[in-house]
């Protein structure tokens, strides 16, 4: 059989899995021991799943295929943050991040090469979209991440904050959600899941009515249209109205609320008048907000206001009773702090580029 006609294990929610095992003549609740080798033991080699008969390890071995991301390079930033660039099956390359006591174990994982949005402040949105990742490539960064940092069995968060906008690439993050979830593989609580999103409006109401619900955080970085539009392109589609309408509509478990995320940018978005206004657009809204002073980059024409702007801005919301953190910069050393995540010599084809002008979905 050719290899690509060898379904990749990688690839399989856990119910396809006992569906190809059937197909084969093999029992369904083998998926759940071939789950735990893959995921819980980071086994991947079928000779070494030493539970399963002979007949099935051969199967497995002639039927399907596992891929892993591998790691090309590894780099540790003096506050302990790890920056991983992984290279796919295709050559395609992306990074994901591990930062130590946020103050769980969090990976900073990817969901697409490169993004479509192009912010203005992000080097990862100057890459363009390159191509979207596989449910099995978004959930490989973690099998990966796990067994580089010996963390198979400890619990960890996962942020989908690293290269890509999560709902521009619903499905495989969903299925990727889904894998990470399933209880004979990571068993990871969605809980302990958090997706980021300049707010893609027919996938955001999409995930409210999703089962597997993580938590949310929109990038919201600016209070008005205006200003807004100048930094998230998106946002001349689908403004802060309606996702701020959405967001009200969400279903939120009990005490949990919607994270918003805000990059402060000096004499752009960080003037008290912006903090007012942002006060009185979150009013009645159950979220929080997340301060990130921009990460400055070259090629990147802002700045990071001042201790003192930053100081001000969260107090003026913090007056206006909202709950409100500045997110502490981690890895800025080597470039895996938020936006700078960028793969070099990835850049789209012109082609690409007029294929993601219309923001796919
Ligand atoms: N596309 C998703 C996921 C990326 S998350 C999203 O936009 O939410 C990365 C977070 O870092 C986003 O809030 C993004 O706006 C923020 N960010 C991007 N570039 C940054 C920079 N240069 N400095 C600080 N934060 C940045």
């Amino acid at each position: 059989m050719s290899t690509a006609a060898r379904p990749d294990l990688a690839e399989l929610e856990r119910q396809t899995l006992e569906e190809a095992l059937a197909s084969r003549g093999h029992q369904r609740f083998h998926a759940r021991q071939i789950f735990r080798w893959i995921y819980r033991h980071g086994v991947t080699a079928p000779d070494a799943m030493t539970d399963l008969s002979r007949e099935l390890r051969a199967t497995l071995a002639e039927a399907f295929t596992i891929s892993t991301p591998a790691i090309v390079e590894r780099e540790r930033s003096v506050d302990g943050t790890e920056k991983f660039l992984l290279r796919l099956a295709d050559g395609q390359r992306i990074e994901s991040v591990f930062i130590p006591d946020t103050p769980g174990m969090t990976f900073c994982i990817s969901t697409q090469v490169g993004c479509a949005m192009a912010c203005a402040f992000c080097l990862t949105g100057k890459m363009g979209l390159v191509r979207n990742l596989t449910a099995g490539e978004i959930v490989g960064q973690v099998r990966v991440l796990a067994d580089a940092l010996e963390m198979r069995g400890t619990r960890f968060n996962i942020v989908l904050m690293g290269m890509g906008e999560p709902l521009h690439n619903y499905d495989e993050t969903m299925k990727a959600l889904r894998i990470l979830n399933d209880e004979h593989g990571f068993a990871v609580s969605p809980r302990r899941i958090t997706l980021s999103t300049v707010g893609l409006l027919p996938a955001l109401e999409r995930l409210a009515h999703e089962a597997l619900m993580p938590n949310l955080a929109i990038s919201l970085h600016a209070p008005t249209d205006a200003q807004r539009g100048e930094l998230v392109p998106l946002n001349k589609k689908y403004g802060i109205a309606d996702i701020i309408e959405a967001c009200r509509r969400f279903p939120l478990k009990r005490r949990s609320r919607i994270t918003f995320e805000y990059v402060l940018l000096a004499g752009v978005n960080d003037s008290p008048d912006d903090a007012r206004r942002l006060a009185k657009l979150l009013a009645g809204v159950k979220s929080k907000v997340n301060l990130i002073p921009l990460n400055a980059a070259p090629g990147i024409p802002f700045e990071r206001p001042s201790d003192e702007a930053i100081d001000r801005f969260a107090q003026i919301l913090a007056d206006h009773h909202l709950t409100v953190s500045v997110r502490k910069s981690r890895g800025r050393d080597i470039r895996a702090a938020c936006g700078q995540l960028i793969v070099e010599g990835q850049k789209r084809s012109p082609a690409q580029q007029l294929a993601t002008l219309a923001f796919g979905n």
